[in-house]
């Protein structure tokens, strides 16, 4: 049987480092892939960690906004691995409260890493599960919050189980335009729904394959992105992440969910 591998997106600092270093820690059995835009970033990272005892740890570039370096990452994991076993969409940007930039533009940019990117490399990689892969999106309780400040329209439309990944993209670029034209009320949309969306067709395409696909929210962690005030460290910020990765074999739930301190919330 070929060996397991888990891939990290993001994962150079902060939480996704943090994940790699608790995979590792809980016993994953097999290679776990630290992926991270700047190469050398991401090669500083692997030092630290191997000098930990990480020694399972194998650096892998990947942009998630670079739609080519995902295919050549989903090669490399089938001519190395023939399949993946698990996923973290981690990789994640936030313009902070003081930033120059007009709402338009820090919602195109942000939503070109945290949502699209996010849909290129679950399109490149998620062909590639195997039976009882774990795939989790590191998303934001900010997206519960925005989902609850959205009209009562678009909260049905984002709440329907029946939402399409085409009609949900739709929305998204809806949203970028009313930001962009000043016409928008909500100060983020819930990328939550995309989750619930990959959970239901993964359950439809691969019945039986026992794959489980979640969100959830880190809590509010101390790194680069949230500031020295937070009240959790990097560690604790990666528990429900990594719980969410090694859930084992057999297991049937939580699926499609959104899940925060190890316990699903509704949305
Ligand atoms: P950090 O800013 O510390 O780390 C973000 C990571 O994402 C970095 O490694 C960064 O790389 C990487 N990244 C950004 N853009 C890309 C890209 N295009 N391709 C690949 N990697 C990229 O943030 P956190 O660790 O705090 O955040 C991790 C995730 O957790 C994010 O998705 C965030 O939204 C979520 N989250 C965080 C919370 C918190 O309180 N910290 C709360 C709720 C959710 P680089 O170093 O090159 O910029």
């Amino acid at each position: 049987m070929s060996k397991k591998v888990a891939v990290v997106t993001g994962a150079n600092k902060g939480i996704g480092l943090a994940i790699v270093k608790g995979l590792c820690k809980a016993g994953f059995k097999g290679d776990i892939l630290l992926t991270a835009r700047n190469e050398k970033l991401g090669q500083e990272a692997i030092a630290g960690l191997q000098s930990e005892g990480c020694k399972n740890v194998i650096f892998h570039q990947l942009d998630v906004c670079d739609q080519g370096s995902a295919l050549k990452l989903k090669k490399f994991l089938e001519e190395k691995y023939g399949g993946l076993d698990v996923l973290i969409n981690n990789a994640g940007i936030a313009f902070k409260h003081s930033a120059p930039e007009p709402f338009g533009e820090q919602a195109e940019v942000t939503m070109r890493t945290n949502f699209w990117g996010m849909l290129w490399v679950c399109h490149a990689l998620l062909p590639i599960l195997r039976p009882n892969a774990r795939v989790v999106n590191v998303s934001s309780f900010v997206s519960k919050k925005s989902l609850d400040q959205c009209n009562a329209e678009l909260k049905a439309k984002f709440k329907n189980k029946d939402l399409s990944e085409e009609e949900l993209c739709l929305l998204m670029g809806e949203f970028v335009h009313a930001a962009q034209t000043g016409d928008h009320t909500a100060q983020g949309w819930p990328n939550t729904a995309y989750g619930t969306t990959k959970a239901r067709s993964l359950s439809e395409t691969r019945p039986g394959d026992g794959i489980l696909l979640n969100a959830c929210c880190p809590g509010w962690v101390r790194t680069d992105m949230a500031g020295s005030n937070a009240t959790k460290s990097p560690e604790e910020g990666a528990e429900t992440p990594v719980y969410l990765a090694m859930l084992p074999e057999g297991a049937k739930e939580p699926h499609g969910q959104l899940v925060w301190d190890k316990t699903v919330q509704e949305w």
